[in-house]
Order: structure tokens, then C-alpha cells, then sequence
């Protein structure tokens, strides 16, 4: 089963990505963590996308485009996908699409965590304090926000329109959230 989790920065998508990892024996796939590893082992790409992530930009489609190509063909992880934070704009949206035709897979479920600017400025503050990210700052965060409410809002009317698209309150406690998202998956 590929899954993808959609939702604004901050709606927790981390969360429950992990949650379904366990539960349902899948591979999440972050391309923030991705593009923060390529930073932190100082690669070609990473020089590449250091100031872009700092800033709170996105990262060229090129760059997301070419890292999913070598997740989705990987045997091993072959209807086992959990996307967290991708695709982010219609091209990357495209792009996952034809990769999935082109190895024989599809998306199984769109599970989008919906939450408002002012519940996401709280808990990103909080995550702050615990993960010590260098681009959870309050200015980094409104351009986070705004960024997806610009490029990433054109995805969600993209995936809205199929059926296995589903809209979960993503200002629940965590349990609640995992409680609706296992509902979802057991039907
Ligand atoms: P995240 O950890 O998902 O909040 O992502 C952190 C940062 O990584 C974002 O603010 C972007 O700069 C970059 N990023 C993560 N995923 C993508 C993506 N799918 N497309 C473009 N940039 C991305």
C-alpha cells in the first residue's frame, strides 16, 4: 500500500508517518530529511539547497524529481511508500504519477492533515525547543507556510477530486489523528 500525507508544515504529517511505518511495514519517505542528510554529509546537493532550506524556499524540482526516482525503483520499498512531505507542487505531483505508471505502482490513499496558521505557530515554536531545526524560526515558518499555501494548495485540488482522498482534522491529539488514520486504512 503507498500512502501519501498532505498537509502544511507543522500538521504533524512526521508524526504519523512514523506511526504508519510501524504499524504497516513501510519506508517513510521525507524528503525534508532527506535534503537535510545531503546538508549534513555536505554533498554536491546539499551545498546546492543549504540557503533554499535556510530560507524556508522550496528546493528545485530537478533536484526532489531525481531523489524520488531512485525511491520509487527500489524493489525493496515497492508498495511500501509512505511520502511525507512530497509532492509539494503539481510538477513533483506529475512527476510521482509517472514513476509510479512506470514501475507498476499507484497511490493507494491521500490522507491530508488540515490545520490552521495559528496551531501550526504553536507547535513548530514547541519543535523548536526539541529538534533545534535551523529553519524553525517564526519568519521561517510564516514563508514555510505561505510557500505551501502558494505552491502545495494546487496539489491538494489536484488529489481532492479522487476517492481515496481523505480529510483529517490535523488539529487532534496525536492518538486521534493515528486513531482516524487506522479507521481509514482498515476499511
Ligand atoms: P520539511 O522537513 O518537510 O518541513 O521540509 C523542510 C524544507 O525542505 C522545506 O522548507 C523545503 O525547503 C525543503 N523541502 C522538503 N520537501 C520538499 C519538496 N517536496 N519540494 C521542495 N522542497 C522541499
Amino acid at each position: 500500500m503507498n500512502i501519501i500525507l498532505f498537509g502544511p508544515p507543522g500538521a504533524g504529517k512526521g508524526t504519523q508517518a512514523k506511526h504508519l511505518v510501524k504499524n504497516f511495514n513501510g519506508f517513510q519517505i521525507s524528503t525534508g530529511e532527506l535534503l537535510r542528510d545531503e546538508i549534513n554529509k555536505d554533498t554536491e546537493i546539499g551545498k546546492k539547497i543549504i540557503n533554499d532550506m535556510n530560507e524556508g524556499r522550496f528546493v528545485n524540482d530537478e533536484i526532489i524529481n531525481s531523489i524520488m526516482k531512485n525511491i520509487v525503483f527500489d524493489k525493496k520499498k515497492k508498495n511500501r511508500l509512505i511520502f511525507d512531505g512530497y509532492p509539494r507542487s503539481l510538477n513533483q505531483a506529475k512527476n510521482l504519477s509517472s514513476l509510479l505508471d512506470a514501475s507498476d505502482q499507484k497511490i493507494d490513499y491521500i490522507l491530508f492533515l488540515n490545520v490552521n496558521k495559528e496551531t501550526i505557530l504553536k507547535r513548530i515554536e514547541k519543535r523548536k525547543l526539541l529538534e533545534k531545526r535551523s529553519d524553525d524560526n517564526a519568519i521561517t515558518i510564516i514563508k514555510r507556510f505561505d510557500t505551501y499555501m502558494k505552491t502545495t494548495k494546487p496539489v491538494l485540488d489536484y488529489y481532492s477530486k479522487n476517492t481515496n482522498f481523505h480529510e483529517i482534522d490535523g488539529g487532534l491529539k496525536i492518538e486521534e489523528i493515528t486513531n482516524k488514520i487506522d479507521k481509514i486504512l482498515r476499511v
